[in-house]
């Protein structure tokens, strides 16, 4: 953690104030990236960027010295090789991510058992339970940076603030390898000279609409009458922003172990209404959802979908299967008829979609049970192969066709 920033939001020496602050955010420093580097220290100091770079592949992570460069996450490779030709590409290994995230993860579960998972690399944490035991907010915020800097030798940033959105902005604000407290007295000081585009929402249709109304910051939102703001932006989104602008967000970490539930989920660089685009990107979350299922071992009874609309309103539909599975073409089965019936899929615009899988069980004989008197399971057979060929060259490395997504359509928005 050579060039840790910690700092509150007074900034001077000592510990800072976290008056009121119980929530951690806490996301790994370009994570993929991350973690090629922690093998290959000889190449830390050059642009390090992970990413195939046959077809359409897009940038999944850039260490800070690529970004230099302009490189950023979700932009296309070629792009990248343009702006930075002399960087160093690696392809996904994705195995290894997760391998790692699960340390990760441990670690904030020896904190509290209130962790929310956002991804692999990040989660919230509520941490008013342990701070008798282990200190301050800002100290427990160190002894994790501290934790995951030894044990895991990658770096991590921590926002430290009373809500979930506030924690989420300060762990951005001082990242790379810092932590910033943001107290409950300056959280407005904190949010209010931010640009709109910080807060969660505003993208950028959003972003244009604001810009129309002349608002271009935090404050400049907080101060704009609200029947302005619905008038362009609807009722629901208006409310939204405006509390945000406030610093208000209630909403509590909801813990979600890992081991209980086994998704992915994809937030689009631009919104998607094309029924057939979604339903690729279901099945290629399906994928994902399924090799997860096969290397913990689980079999699902339970799939659900989420489909997150342009607007934020968010819904998710389930179902329960007869037979639990940890197969990629049921859980596609299934979340594609969830979505062709959930309304949403005669056009309308979503910003994200997920595959959930949950009702695990551990899967006897490692996978599906199989009859005696039933044939092998054809499709879990060639699943299994690909897990196998995907460990050592990479998951596009067995990629169907129809699981060749236009990549420009599925970048995630965030690193
Ligand atoms: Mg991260």
């Amino acid at each position: 953690m050579g060039g840790a920033t910690v700092r509150g939001m007074a900034g001077g020496e000592g510990a800072p104030d976290d008056a009121g602050c119980r929530i951690l955010h806490i996301d790994m420093d370009a994570f993929y990236a991350s973690v090629e580097i922690r093998d290959r220290r000889e190449i830390a100091s050059r642009p390090v960027i992970v990413a195939h770079t046959m077809g359409r592949g897009v940038v999944l992570s850039a260490n800070y010295v690529a970004r230099g460069f302009g490189v950023r996450s979700a932009m296309p490779a070629s792009r990248a090789q343009r702006l930075c030709p002399h960087a160093i590409f690696i392809p996904p290994r994705h195995e290894l991510y997760s391998a790692v995230s699960k340390e990760v993860m441990a670690i904030f579960q020896a904190v509290t058992p209130h962790v929310e998972p956002l991804s692999l690399d990040e989660a919230f944490l509520d941490v008013s339970g342990a701070t008798r035991r282990l200190g301050s907010p800002a100290a427990i915020g160190q002894l994790i940076r501290r934790q995951v800097a030894e044990q895991l030798d990658i770096t991590c940033s921590v926002g430290v603030a009373p809500s979930k959105f506030v924690a989420k902005l300060a762990s951005v604000h001082c990242k790379p390898d810092g932590l910033l407290v943001v107290p409950a007295g300056q959280v407005l000081d904190f949010l209010h000279p931010l640009p709109v585009s910080a807060l969660w929402g505003v993208g950028e249709r959003t972003g244009a609409a604001l810009a129309r109304l002349g608002l271009r910051t935090v404050g400049d939102l907080a101060k704009a009458p609200v029947s302005t703001l619905e008038h362009e932006l609807g009722k629901a989104a208006a409310a939204h922003l405006s509390a945000l602008a406030w610093g208000r967000d209630e909403r509590k970490v909801v813990p979600d172990s890992p081991d209980k539930s086994i998704g992915a989920e994809e937030t689009f660089a631009t919104d998607i209404g094309d029924s057939e685009v979604i339903k690729r990107e279901l099945l290629r979350l399906a994928g994902r959802t399924a090799r997860g299922l096969r290397s913990s071992g689980c079999t699902a009874k339970t799939i659900s979908i989420k489909l997150r609309k342009a607007d934020f309103t968010t819904i998710t539909r389930s179902r329960t299967l007869r037979e639990p599975t940890d197969v990629a073409q049921r859980i596609y089965a299934v979340a594609s008829e969830l979505y062709l019936a959930s309304g949403l899929a005669s056009g309308t615009l979503l910003r994200l979609v997920g595959v959930r899988a949950t009702g695990l069980a551990k899967a006897a004989g490692g996978g599906t049970q199989l009859r005696l008197d039933e044939r092998p399971d054809s499709w879990r057979k060639a699943e299994t192969a690909m897990d196998k060929i995907a460990s050592r060259f990479g998951s596009s490395a067995v990629t169907q066709g129809t699981l060749l997504p236009p990549e420009d359509r599925r970048n995630p928005r965030r690193d």
